[in-house]
């Protein structure tokens, strides 16, 4: 056995083309990216750019046409449908724009939802979301239904059950394109403190003020990586600076 760690994600060119012929359209075209433990990474592009199409990829969504893809070590292409689930489930915690939780269903019983798929029995169930909406300063708001709380709570509720799994990989997708200036400044806050507790980050986000929080901004232009830039080491801590700071 090697001893040593993989990335989280490596992509080995990857490309995806949709549909055939003459309405073929090449929406990723050879993407490599290497994202190591506790890095914090930013995926920035216009509209069309490839971003969607490369989320889906790395969070298991969807396979690419060409190319390779290993999530935490393991190659992604050689699963089948339900291990592909499995793996999605463990591995990876997403949070969306739109929060996707369950109406009718408390803070708690939505943070318990992965555990209960993963079939985590019920009582370390409810300890473990008891903890993750603490992660998010939500304590006292496990009781409440998602219509009520506000957007930033709801999505707080999202972070949490994006963590309860404690997966190696956080996927976010545009997390504050529906939330105000202030619960934006509270969200960063909380990617801020993930990343410093050393847990691995990729955020798709067309917001400079949410790229700033990263520690690695890559640029997609036309399906291929037009620019890598690195901000802090992936040791190092996020930058302080962004609406974190304004927003009083
Ligand atoms: P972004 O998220 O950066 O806006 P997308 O990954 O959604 O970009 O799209 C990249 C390109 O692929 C666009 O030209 C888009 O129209 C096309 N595309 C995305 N999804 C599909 C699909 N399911 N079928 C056909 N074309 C698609
Ligand atoms: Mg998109």
């Amino acid at each position: 056995m090697s001893a040593a760690v993989p990335p989280v994600l490596d992509v080995r060119e990857a490309t995806k083309v949709y549909g055939t012929g003459d309405t073929a359209v090449h929406a990723l075209r050879g993407v490599s990216l290497v994202v190591e433990r506790g890095d914090h990474v930013a995926i920035m592009g216009a509209s069309g750019s490839g971003k969607s199409t490369l989320m889906n990829i790395l969070g298991c969504l969807d396979v690419p046409t060409e190319g390779r893809y290993r999530l935490d070590g393991i190659d992604v292409g050689r699963l089948d449908e339900r291990r592909l689930s499995i793996l999605r489930n463990r591995r990876i915690g997403f949070i969306f724009q739109s929060f996707n939780l369950i109406p009718r269903m408390t803070a708690l019983a939505n943070v318990e939802l992965p555990l209960a798929y993963g079939g985590v029995r019920r009582e370390p169930r409810r300890r473990r979301a008891l903890a993750a909406l603490e992660q998010v300063g939500l304590a006292d708001r496990v009781d409440h239904e998602p219509n009520e709380l506000s957007g930033g709570q709801q999505q707080r509720v999202a972070v949490a059950r994006a963590l309860v799994t404690a997966p190696a990989l956080l996927l976010a997708d545009e997390p504050t394109g529906n939330l105000d200036t202030r619960s934006t400044a509270d969200v960063l806050n909380i990617l801020d403190r993930l990343s410093l507790a050393g847990r691995t980050i990729v955020v798709i986000t067309h917001e400079a003020d949410v790229a700033a929080h990263a520690k690695r901004i890559i640029r997609l232009v036309d399906g291929r990586i037009a620019e890598d830039r690195r901000q802090v080491p992936v040791t190092g801590h996020p930058p302080r600076h962004g609406l974190a700071e304004s927003a009083k």
